[in-house]
C-alpha cells in the first residue's frame, strides 16, 4: 500500500497559505484560510498514518481532524503531546547517565485543532442571511491575525527535528477465532486495555504483566453442555451470544443453538413455597 506524504502536503499548503497572506488583499484571506485548514488536516492524517496498524480500516474514512484526533487519543492518551526523545546505552541493566537528545517533537494538539479549525471554516462559506443581519461584520484584520497565528503553529510542528514518535509496548497475537494477527499498543501508564480483531471482531482484554509480557484473555463465556451426564463446557465468544449461534459438543456430539426463549415468570410468593 502506498504511504502518503502528508507532511510534504502540509508544507506545500502552508507555503500556499503564506503566499495568499502576503498579497495583503483581504479578499484573498479566505484562500489562505482554506490552505491552512488543509495543512491542519494533512498533519492530523500524518498522525493517523503512524497509528495505522491499530485502527480499523473503516475508520480511515474519518476525515474531520477533531474526530481523528479523538480516535487517536483513545489509542494513546499521549498522542497530542509533544516530547523529547533521548537515547543512551544501558550498561548491564543500569540506565546510563549519559543521555543524548535525539530530537524534540512538536505536535498539533487537540486544543489548537479545536480552537482554529472550525474558526477558519466559518470563512469558507457565504454568510447566511441571519449572520449578515445579526452577526458581527467581517473583520479582515482579525482573520489575518488568526491565520498568522495558525501558520506559526503549523510551521513549528513541521520543523520538529523528529516526528511521529509513537511509544508504548506492542502486543501481538494471532486471533484465536480467525488467525489474523492483532496488533495493539499498550500506552505508557496503562495496564489493562481492550482489543478487537479487525477481521472478525473477536473481543479480548490485554493485561500488561511488565517486562514485555502481556496476557491476552479471549472474552468468552463458558456454557455447560445441556446434555444429561455431559460435563463439557463450551466457550462462546461474547459477541456471539445471540440467537442463531450454534455448536456441536466435542464430547457428546449433540448440536445446540442459542434461541430467544420465554418462560413463566416466578414471583417471590411462588418461590418460597
Ligand atoms: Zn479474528
Ligand atoms: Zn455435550
Amino acid at each position: 500500500m502506498t504511504k502518503a506524504n502528508f507532511r510534504q502536503e502540509a508544507r506545500l499548503a502552508l507555503h500556499r497559505g503564506r503566499a495568499e497572506l502576503e498579497t495583503g488583499d483581504d479578499q484573498r484571506l479566505k484562500y489562505a484560510a482554506l490552505e491552512l485548514r488543509m495543512a491542519m488536516e494533512a498533519l492530523t492524517y500524518d498522525r493517523l498514518q503512524a497509528f495505522k496498524a491499530e485502527i480499523p480500516p473503516k475508520e480511515y474514512e474519518t476525515w474531520q481532524p477533531r474526530k481523528v484526533m479523538l480516535m487517536l487519543l483513545e489509542i494513546d492518551p499521549n498522542v497530542d503531546k509533544g516530547c523529547t526523545l533521548s537515547m543512551g546505552r544501558e550498561e548491564y541493566g543500569v540506565p546510563t547517565k549519559h543521555m543524548k537528545v535525539v530530537g524534540t517533537e512538536d505536535v498539533l494538539d487537540l486544543a489548537s485543532l479545536k480552537k482554529h479549525y472550525d474558526a477558519l471554516g466559518a470563512h469558507l462559506h457565504m454568510p447566511t442571511l441571519k449572520q449578515i443581519e445579526q452577526g458581527p461584520p467581517f473583520d479582515p484584520q482579525r482573520l489575518r491575525a488568526r491565520c498568522e497565528k495558525i501558520a506559526a503553529v503549523i510551521e513549528k510542528v513541521l520543523s520538529s527535528s523528529v516526528f511521529n514518535i509513537t511509544l508504548g509496548s506492542f502486543a501481538e497475537l494471532p486471533c484465536q477465532r480467525c488467525g489474523t494477527t492483532i496488533r495493539k499498543r499498550i500506552p505508557v501508564g496503562l495496564k489493562v486495555i481492550k482489543a478487537k480483531c479487525f477481521e472478525c471482531g473477536a473481543p479480548y482484554v490485554i493485561t500488561d504483566k511488565g517486562a514485555g509480557q502481556t496476557l491476552w484473555k479471549a472474552l468468552q463465556e463458558k456454557i455447560h453442555c445441556p446434555t444429561d451426564n455431559c460435563d463439557a463446557k463450551i466457550g462462546v465468544w461474547r459477541d456471539e451470544i445471540k440467537p442463531g449461534t450454534w455448536w456441536t459438543c466435542h464430547e457428546c456430539g449433540e448440536t445446540y443453538e442459542i434461541t430467544l426463549g420465554v418462560k413463566k415468570h416466578k414471583t417471590d410468593s411462588t418461590d418460597s413455597s
